[in-house]
């Protein structure tokens, strides 16, 4: 079963095309289970996602959409929202109110910096890199205990310019996944990494092993920001997961897992 739960749309203001755009490549590639995840609406770095009038907008476009393709395609309805350690009362009540299917948990900032845009990577020179991985992976560790999220977002995208953890980090990585296994969450295996200096997956093949080993469930997401990117590199990442030892992924009805092969 191929499934896909991360994907952007024209709300977020920095991705293209429309949803209807995005199902149709979705059926085309024989999808069977596609999720949106556009930005949250927040009070903070507003460019880089909806606000809430396009909120309710945004939710009644996907609940049509599901219906008027549920004989083709399972439309989920989901957000990604930014997790800002020390700033939770950033994400918005509307967003956890709201019935969807689930809500992806992603680290993109470190304080105000926001470390994977382009935009702002003369940062990368004038801060201590190992500091920097640990208050994102502290990051990460306190977002899967916050109880907000179904999913952890690309788990090691702070690598995305080249910077890769160190052995030094090894025990802020576990730590990041036993509170992810201990709270039930599922991690995405992401395919945008590829489409970054970086050239790989979040995660890693090693913090994926990991991962396993630890009985973390897997579910899949592209991270389209264009409907060309829509299944990119899929295969990859499925083989990816095989390889590690995964045999069975993850998606979520009402923030309910369902269990599917792979
Ligand atoms: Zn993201
Ligand atoms: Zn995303």
């Amino acid at each position: 079963m191929h499934i896909d739960l991360h994907n952007h749309t024209i709300f977020c203001h920095h991705a293209t095309g429309c949803i209807d755009e995005y199902i149709q490549a979705a059926i085309a590639q024989g999808i069977d289970v596609y999720g949106f995840s556009c930005h949250s609406p927040m009070s903070f770095d507003k460019n880089f996602r909806m606000n809430l009038e396009e909120f309710s907008q945004y939710c009644q476009m996907l609940q049509t959409a599901k219906a008027h393709y549920a004989d083709k395609i399972e439309i989920l309805l989901g957000m990604e929202v930014d997790y800002i350690l020390n700033h939770e009362n950033l994400i918005e009540q509307a967003v956890l109110d709201y019935p969807f299917d689930y809500l992806i948990g992603s680290v993109h900032f470190l304080d105000d910096w926001g470390f994977d845009n382009p935009a702002f990577i003369k940062q990368y020179s004038q801060r201590n890199i190992e500091e920097c991985w640990e208050q994102y992976l502290l990051s990460i560790t306190k977002m899967a205990q916050s109880g907000l999220f179904q999913i952890v977002g690309h788990f090691d995208l702070l690598k995305i310019f080249g910077h890769k953890p160190k052995d030094i980090h090894q025990q802020s990585i576990k730590d990041a996944l036993e509170s992810i296994a201990d709270n039930h969450l599922a991690i995405e295996l992401n395919s945008a990494g590829w489409r970054k200096p970086i050239k790989e997956s979040y995660p890693s093949k090693e913090i994926l092993t990991q991962a396993f080993k630890l009985n973390i469930p897997i579910t899949f997401g592209s991270d389209a920001h264009s409907v060309e990117q829509v299944g990119f590199k899929y295969q990859d990442l499925r083989h990816l997961a095989l390889e590690v030892g995964y045999t069975q992924a993850v998606f979520f009805r009402q923030k309910q897992s369902v269990v599917i092969d792979i």
